[in-house]
């Protein structure tokens, strides 16, 4: 699908149809999956290619608004079977998903394939996704300075641990919420399981913690930031990703990983979430402005700026 343009990101992950149950609505079978909300967010600042299966039930139309926004197709593989589908819910705590129902479909049968032009790409994110695809895909990128980041979940750590400790090894970031920390590293407390992880390869671990914001630990610096404080959020699905979208989004339009655009980029992957939370599914993503995107950040910059004391 597409045309097999050099990209700067690469994300590996899900087209799912989401069926959501959250206490202001619910929606049946709409376009998800951690790669589309991944590069609904991502696309804002750079150039991105997907890598993910859809089923012969997929309508194509669902990702025109991501070839508008030049997101590369050609790693989306049209497989025989139904597309990947997941029904969660949502009580009043906005900030946990309950998984109702996880229909792998043509998931079971995919292997990812890069396209040669997405083989040299600076950045890979590892969406939410089977860690042996995730190790596959490590597998065949050709860039050796390439920054990969990986996110995963209950799912995964539970089915497939072995496979998960194996690449989280190989990677440079770990995107995972409070719960999932909590049970990779086996730790309670959010920094020790942070450093845990730290030993087991990664080079800087980002917490999501909700409405909470955001803790991210390297070996340098520990750095924390609440969620863009907003008076109503509609539908949580995909915050996780439109974070991680904006994170590795930016880091790639500054072309660099220092600590000071990290905690740039970690701001604006709050921003992209908040966005994201005010409608179902990706729809926020789809009328979002880059104007609309810098207005908050400064909003944002303002809400946690405080100056030096006097004492
Ligand atoms: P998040 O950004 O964490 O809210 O992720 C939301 C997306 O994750 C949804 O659109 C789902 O389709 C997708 N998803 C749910 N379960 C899984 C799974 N086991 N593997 C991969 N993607 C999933």
């Amino acid at each position: 699908m597409g045309n097999g343009n050099v990209v700067s990101v690469v994300t590996i992950g899900t087209i799912a149809y989401d069926s959501i149950q959250t206490p202001f609505g619910e929606t049946d079978c709409i376009a998800g999956g951690s790669a589309l909300h991944f590069a609904s967010s991502a696309s804002f600042f750079t150039s991105v290619g997907i890598v993910a299966p859809v089923g012969e039930d997929f309508d194509v139309c669902e990702l025109s608004f991501l070839r508008e926004r030049n997101v590369d197709l050609s790693g989306v593989e049209v497989l025989n079977g139904r597309t990947f589908r997941w029904k969660g819910r949502y009580g009043y705590d906005l900030n946990t998903a309950i998984t109702l129902e996880t229909s792998l479909n043509v998931l079971k049968d995919f292997k990812p394939h890069l396209p040669e032009s997405y083989r040299y790409a600076d950045f890979i994110f590892l969406a939410n996704v089977d860690p042996e695809l995730q190790s596959c895909a490590i597998d065949q990128i050709k860039n050796r300075e390439a920054y990969v980041a990986l996110d995963t979940m209950d799912f995964w750590i539970e089915s497939k641990r072995d496979a998960l400790m194996e690449v989280i090894k190989r990677v440079d970031m770990i995107v995972v919420n409070e719960a999932e920390l909590r049970q990779i590293s086996m730790e309670y407390n959010l920094l020790k399981g942070a450093k845990k992880i730290l030993s087991m390869g990664p080079k800087t671990v980002v917490v999501k913690r909700g409405e909470y914001g955001i803790l991210m630990v390297n070996d340098e610096e520990v750095f924390l930031c609440p969620a863009y404080p907003l008076e109503e959020v509609f539908d949580p699905t995909g915050a996780g990703d439109t974070f991680a979208g904006g994170l590795i989004g930016y880091l790639s339009n500054v072309g660099s990983v220092s600590n000071q655009t990290l905690k740039q980029a970690a701001i604006m992957g709050c921003v992209m979430a908040s966005f994201n939370v005010e409608d179902f599914g990706a729809k926020r993503m789809k009328s979002l402005t880059h104007k609309e995107i810098k207005e908050r950040y400064s909003l944002f910059k303002k809400c946690v700026e405080f100056s030096d004391l006097k004492l």
